[in-house]
């Protein structure tokens, strides 16, 4: 993450001063009604006027403690402050502050589903030294959990592929993705997936960076790598709609905020022979 943040599991002593709060109910954050958008930086939650269940430390922020929380029931917002979701947030928000409000959103959304033992049903309690949930009838410990997937740019003379899922936006396109399946190498995900999604065979598979994208729990991990063969042919649900373009036929691409657009971005401006990865590590 950033400079501007220190992760950290146990809260420092009571200053006397402010903290930041991600207020989370049904999806979304509480946060004040400027533009951008703020996080709620008081005292103690509590003076929002809001009923809330235990909060949870995240660390350090501008050097002010933060902290997560969720309400247990929907509320609305408290005079000056709106409910709004982190995708809409990560458009005017810097990408360290909209990735340390996806780690609040899954802290809570582990903590939400961790409350019963799952081999023994027993509840859950916390560990007390680490960001661990334990069973103390049979010692099953749950962690935070992350999901891996693969975002890839493949590169065919000049062109990158992008593709269209169902799910997206009217008209938007991006590069393909998918989630690691138990067993498999990153690059192994990132030949599968390119050759189950649209029929085509890559190599030179290079690894870019990688960015959290709590929607809810992945870690994205970004690649290039070349066309090797194969036309596109889709596979028509997680893709219906493909193609290669160069610069200048790009169709509606993926915000600069996001991997997706910085791997379009690095193919289209042809740099990858240049110093690969470079700038990301
Ligand atoms: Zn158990």
């Amino acid at each position: 993450m950033s400079e501007n943040f220190i992760a950290g599991f146990t809260p420092p002593p009571d200053d006397g001063g402010p903290s930041w709060w991600f207020v989370y109910c049904e999806d979304k954050f509480l946060v004040t009604s400027d533009d951008p958008p703020r996080l709620p930086l008081v005292r103690q939650v509590a003076e929002l006027g809001l009923t809330l269940e235990a909060a949870r430390y995240l660390g350090l922020w501008q050097g002010r403690p933060t902290y997560t929380i969720s309400l247990a029931l929907a509320t609305p917002a408290p005079q000056g402050y709106e409910w709004h979701g982190l995708y809409g947030l990560a458009m005017g928000w810097p990408e360290s502050l909209t990735a340390l409000g996806g780690r609040a959103k899954q802290v809570l959304a582990w903590e939400r589903r961790n409350r019963f033992c799952g081999v023994c049903a027993a509840p859950m309690k916390d560990d007390p030294k680490e960001r661990a949930r334990r069973c103390p009838r049979c010692g099953l410990v749950a962690y935070p959990r992350v999901s891996p997937a693969v975002i890839v740019a493949v590169q065919r003379e000049g062109k990158v592929l992008l593709g269209r899922s169902p799910r997206f936006a009217t008209g938007r396109m991006s590069v393909l993705a998918g989630f690691v399946e138990p067993g498999e190498t990153l690059e192994q995900t990132v030949a599968r997936e390119i050759d189950e999604e649209v029929g085509v065979r890559v190599k030179d598979i290079r690894y870019f960076a990688s960015q959290p994208w709590p929607f809810p729990d992945s870690l994205m991990v970004g690649f290039t790598c070349k066309w090797a063969g194969g036309e596109i042919v889709v596979d028509g649900e997680e893709i219906v709609e493909a193609g290669w373009y160069g610069p200048g036929e790009l169709p509606s691409i993926p915000p600069r905020s996001t991997i997706a657009r910085q791997l379009i971005d690095h193919v289209i401006a042809g740099s990858e022979n240049l110093d690969p990865g470079g700038g990301w590590r």
